[in-house]
């Protein structure tokens, strides 16, 4: 990541892109949204394809002197269609709310009822939150947890189903750390006639992997973004079967967006390429392996895990039992200020605020990236647990960054 061409025209952005390369090589993503994209996507989405105006779909594009345009889609949507086994692929989505937004408006009206799982819960803000569009344009209800387990509440999700008679019940989280049971949600969705959208935006790559079970096939239409732990880039993507193809590609475009980013949709292709290869599914299993190694070693500090443990590639943990006086958002920050990087979460029954809430989110798909195995994630469970217990100590701080270096090091990125 030199940047010398930006270094030789515009030097104060090249300081700031050489920094934020210097920032990842140097600190512990754990952002459970975060990964790091090879530099062959990284490549692919700097391509010259930026320039190109792709309106449309391959073969029937708005403008002229797109063969190379289709191009990359069609490998893109063929890809995909292998990694995740659906019938229909539409990968222009700019982002997974687009693939959301895209959904919602090739099937509901304004007005129309969504349910989807509250966001201090674990639920996205494309899912219907007031401040979002879904929220204004559809009435939203939610489901939840089990505030004991924090295992998803399927009954609670039954009745509330029942009782609000949705059009659509949308499924996939952002803060839940256990496996989804698709076909019992979409029961629900077929017992009040609603369509199931799945958004499996988080565990893209451990769908596509199988190291989580898939909602293809299962539910009406399956949403993802492209950048989390399926590592191909900044982007948005929709399944469906044939029979909502033609609805959801107009939605997308022209529905909501316009031209599709070319150099994005071949970040995709090159990511998908990179997860078709089956060493991309011993990353996925090292994933899981290394959530639950980071999990069991921050439980044996006797800090308390949201539902127990994990199934994914994160964690979720609820600092009241053991640091009632410690915010999520205190702990972000003396963490990040050692370089662990990751975020204040709420938990359900959250009892503070979400912009200061009451527990931690931590995600492997970064660290595995960079060759972490479980040895250690397991140390950098013991760092995180000696800065929680200590969050003001500068010995500690001093300490605990001294190691995180080490590991930076010893697990070299962008290289
Ligand atoms: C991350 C996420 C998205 C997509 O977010 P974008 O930032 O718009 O790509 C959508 N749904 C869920 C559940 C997510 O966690």
């Amino acid at each position: 990541m030199e940047h010398d061409h930006v270094r030789a025209t515009d030097p104060a952005v090249a300081e700031a892109l050489v920094g934020e390369a210097e920032r990842q090589r140097n600190t512990l993503s754990m952002i459970a949204s975060e990964n790091h994209a090879s530099r062959a996507v990284v490549d692919a989405q700097g391509s010259a394809l930026t320039n190109k105006y792709a309106e449309g779909y391959p073969g029937e594009r708005y403008y002229a002197g797109c063969a190379y345009a289709d191009a990359v889609e069609e490998l893109a949507v063929e890809r995909a269609r292998e990694l995740w086994g659906a019938d229909h692929v539409n990968v222009q989505p700019h982002s997974g709310t687009q693939a959301n937004m895209a959904v919602y408006l090739a099937v509901l009206d304004p007005g129309d009822r969504i349910l989807s799982l509250e966001l201090e819960h674990g639920g996205h803000l494309s899912h219907g939150h007031p401040a979002n569009f879904a929220g204004q344009l559809y009435e939203v209800d939610h489901y939840r947890v089990d505030p004991e387990t924090g295992y998803l509440d399927y009954e609670g999700l039954a009745e509330r189903a029942d009782a609000f008679d949705p059009d659509a019940i949308v499924s996939g989280f952002s803060a839940y750390p256990r496996q989804v049971d698709w076909e019992r949600i979409d029961a629900v969705a077929d017992a009040v006639d609603a369509y199931h959208v799945a958004d499996i935006a988080h565990i893209t790559g451990l769908v596509a992997a199988g190291v989580h079970p898939s909602p293809v096939g299962v539910a009406d239409f399956v949403t993802g973004s492209t950048h989390k732990t399926i590592r191909a880039g900044r982007g948005g993507i929709v399944m469906c079967g044939e029979e909502h193809a033609d609805a959801v590609d107009d939605a997308v475009f022209p529905g909501v967006q316009g031209g599709p980013l070319m150099h994005n949709v071949a970040g995709k292709a090159v990511g998908f390429g990179e997860a078709l290869d089956p060493e991309f599914e011993e990353y996925a299993e090292q994933v899981v392996a290394n959530a639950r190694a980071l999990g069991d070693r921050l439980a044996d500090h006797g800090l308390s895990l949201v539902s127990g443990g994990t199934d994914t590639h994160l964690v979720l943990v609820d600092l009241r039992d053991s640091h009632p006086d410690l915010s999520g958002g205190d702990a972000e920050d003396a963490l990040a200020a050692t370089g662990i990087v990751l975020n204040g979460n709420t938990v359900p029954g959250e009892t503070r605020s979400p912009f200061d809430p009451s527990g931690i989110r931590a995600g492997t798909a970064a660290l595995t990236t960079r060759g972490f195995d479980e040895a250690a994630t397991r140390e950098v469970a013991d760092l995180i647990a000696r800065v929680l217990d200590a969050p003001e100590d500068g010995t500690v701080r001093d300490d605990v960054s001294d190691r995180v270096d080490e590991l930076c090091a010893a697990h070299p990125l962008y290289e």
